[in-house]
């Protein structure tokens, strides 16, 4: 469904950005990894996709926090793929803080990576996707870009701002072949929100699996962890033709979170 298109999906040598990087891939695109991890990992993870999909498979480590380091990403994803027809702005980062305790630089580092990286990444890549004609932009944002929680200002924030430029771009794109929209996951059990749930049992002194189910319970109605195989199936669908007039709007996957 996908052979011929090449995807760049940021922050996917882990979690929901790998689990999306894997559907498209075994619908036959060819994806250019982002993020960070052991380099010998990161390798045998690039050269495993590629041969279980029989797909093209790269890697680009850009630091997505350095002032345009998504735009140039996404110019290597053009030159080594030889143009950036799907992209996924996933990559993410938290911080946990009451907002009188928030540190300015975290403040800036979500910001940067969460929301900036997202906005240079889309004004990078709009150009090669308006001269092809063809172009699906999807944001991974949160259940966190509709509903707050305590601690989280700038990583909440960040995520509203996701689904503002979701919309911009969507009016901007919507004459044309290009959607551009956003994913709202609730819980996914990765390593961003294993370090969540670890700090939840330190503080409370219960097991961390204790801690796993009081965090589940506590937001996400259906008791389970959205997978990131789900979510790579979402993506998936986005790219579809049935889905080719849906745009500029969010899709939540989060369990009956934002239902509440
Ligand atoms: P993760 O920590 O497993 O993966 C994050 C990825 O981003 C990794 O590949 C990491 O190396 C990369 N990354 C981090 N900082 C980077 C930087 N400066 N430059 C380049 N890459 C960088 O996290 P995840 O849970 O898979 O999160 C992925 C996205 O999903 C994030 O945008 C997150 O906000 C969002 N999200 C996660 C959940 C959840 O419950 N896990 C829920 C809603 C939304």
């Amino acid at each position: 469904m996908l052979n011929g298109k090449r995807a760049l999906v940021t922050g996917s040598t882990s979690g929901i950005g790998l689990g999306i990087a894997r559907a498209l891939a075994a619908k036959g695109a060819s994806v250019m990894l982002n993020g960070f991890g052991d380099a010998a990992e990161i390798e045998a993870l690039r050269a495993g996709l590629a041969k279980e999909f029989g797909v093209t498979v790269l890697y680009n480590g850009a630091d997505l926090s350095k002032s345009d380091g998504a735009g140039d990403l996404v110019r290597d994803a053009e030159a080594r793929l030889g143009g950036v027809d799907i992209l996924v702005n996933n990559a993410g980062i938290q911080h946990v803080s009451k907002v009188e305790d928030f540190p300015l630089e975290r403040w800036d580092a979500v910001i940067a990576i969460n929301l900036t990286s997202v906005f240079q990444a889309i004004r990078a890549a709009m150009p090669g996707m308006k001269a092809r004609g063809w172009g699906r932009i999807i944001n991974v944002a949160s259940a966190h870009g509709l509903v707050a929680s305590v601690d989280k200002s700038a990583y909440v924030a960040s995520k509203h701002g996701v689904l503002g430029l979701t919309k911009v771009v969507g009016l901007e794109t919507a004459e044309l072949d290009i959607t551009c929209n956003a994913i709202c996951p609730g819980w996914v059990l990765t390593p961003l929100v294993q370090k969540q749930i670890d700090a939840r049992a330190a503080a409370q002194g219960v097991s961390v699996e204790q801690a796993g189910r009081d965090l589940l319970s506590e937001k996400q109605p259906s008791k389970k962890f959205t997978t990131p195989e789900q979510l790579g199936d979402l993506a998936v669908f986005l790219c579809s033709g049935a889905a080719a007039n849906m745009t500029g709007t969010s899709l939540t996957m989060d369990g009956g979170w934002t239902a509440q």
